[in-house]
């Protein structure tokens, strides 16, 4: 039998919480399939680590985790470390060398949850986003000179390099093509950014002509929200630079009723270095350790790692899983106006996969 390693990083506020609650379904699932395992490897990297000894993970870090089949993560962030020290000292630590350029994020009406659209329904609302995970505006490109004087200057530079663009479009377009509707819609700025967008688009159309069976337009992002708000049932898959889908993507789970459903894989396509799923929410400080946080985003996040590591039957039984869970509005944590708690939902979704009519 195949057993899966999986780093599991639970990082900061609920993000220990959720992840606690994914391996816990994860376990079930594999229990349930009897072909595989998965067995967990849990590193306390975060935020408490850094207050400890300067670094949100050892050194050799990245080593400990490079020969795992995936990673598992929480979230990262506390109200007394600087945000961006955070990001870039564990979340892009890994993100960036382990060449994880493709972050992909579904969006779907689950059943039994309301959008804030009050016109649509679940079957309307259907979409990937596919956000470029390794350069863009957030290369780390830039600087800080003479700070606290009137003169001082900061820089963040976006780097649009044509490899990166033309890697991240191939990925869009194949994943467009594996969906039903072979609809990729590629969303820049290149009316004012007249530079890195412009080479989106040439980029965009250089490689749509390799998939004539995709149909593809182009968007502007401002113009892209409204879209997404007034005609979501015209969007299929979507590519878009590292902020504008990080944006993007922030409002398609709202649309989709809550922060706490969403799901998202940092993908390494090549599979030279292991990818990395998460929820999309952050640590959430205002309800941490109450136990109410909704799981429902790390348990989607886990059906993407099962996606990934080849097996899917496991996923889909997972996602069926969720799905009879979500439907149930006794069931759903607060953020989605319900009374449940964290441990009941992971005990439905736990009891649904051992269902025999699942
Ligand atoms: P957040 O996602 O933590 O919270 C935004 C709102 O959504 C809060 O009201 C929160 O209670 C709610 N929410 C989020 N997830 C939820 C869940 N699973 N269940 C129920 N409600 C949920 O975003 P924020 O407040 O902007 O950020 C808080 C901290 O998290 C910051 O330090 C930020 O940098 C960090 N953060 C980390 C990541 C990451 O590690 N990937 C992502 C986003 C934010
Ligand atoms: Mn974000």
């Amino acid at each position: 039998m195949r057993t899966y390693r999986i780093a599991a990083i639970p990082g900061d506020g609920i993000g220990t919480e959720v992840i606690d609650a994914g391996v816990e379904v994860l376990n079930a699932c594999a229990g349930r399939e009897g072909t595989f395992a998965i067995a967990f490897d849990h590193f306390d990297w975060g935020s408490a680590r850094y207050k400890r000894t300067g670094a949100f993970m050892p050194d050799d870090g990245r080593e400990q985790i490079k020969g795992h089949d995936a990673i598992l993560f929480g979230s990262a962030g506390v109200p007394d470390v600087p945000d961006h020290v955070t990001l870039w000292g564990l979340r892009l630590a890994i993100c960036q060398p382990f060449d994880q350029y493709a972050n992909v994020r579904p969006t779907r009406i689950l059943p039994g949850i309301t959008s804030p659209l009050r016109a649509v329904s679940g079957p309307e609302l259907d979409w990937v986003i596919v956000r470029e995970n390794s350069e863009g505006e957030y290369s780390g490109v830039g600087g800080r000179v003479h700070r606290g004087l009137p003169e001082e200057v900061a820089t963040d530079v976006s780097m649009f390099t044509r490899t990166g663009v033309e890697r991240i479009m191939r990925f869009a377009f194949d994943l467009a093509r594996s969906r039903p509707r072979k609809l990729l819609t590629v969303v820049t700025k290149s009316n004012a950014q007249r530079h890195g967008m412009v080479l989106w688009d040439e980029i965009a159309a250089e490689v749509a002509r390799g998939y004539p069976d995709v149909s593809w337009d182009k968007m502007l992002v401002d113009a892209m929200t409204m879209r997404m708000t007034l005609r979501p049932q015209t969007i299929d898959t979507v590519v878009a630079t590292n902020l504008h889908a990080d944006i993007l993507s922030d409002l398609a789970a709202a649309l989709a009723g809550s922060l706490g459903i969403a799901p998202t894989a940092n993908l390494n396509p090549e599979r030279r270095f292991p990818s990395m799923f998460e929820p999309i929410h952050g640590s959430a400080f205002d309800i941490m350790g109450k136990g109410i946080a909704n799981p429902v985003g790390t348990f989607w996040s886990g059906v993407m790692m099962l996606e990934h590591l080849g097996e899917p039957a496991a996923a889909a039984r997972l996602m069926r899983a969720i799905e009879r869970v979500t439907a149930d509005p006794s069931l759903h944590t607060p953020d989605l106006g319900g009374r449940a708690t964290t441990a009941d939902v992971t005990a439905a979704v736990c009891r649904a996969l051992a269902a025999d009519n699942l």
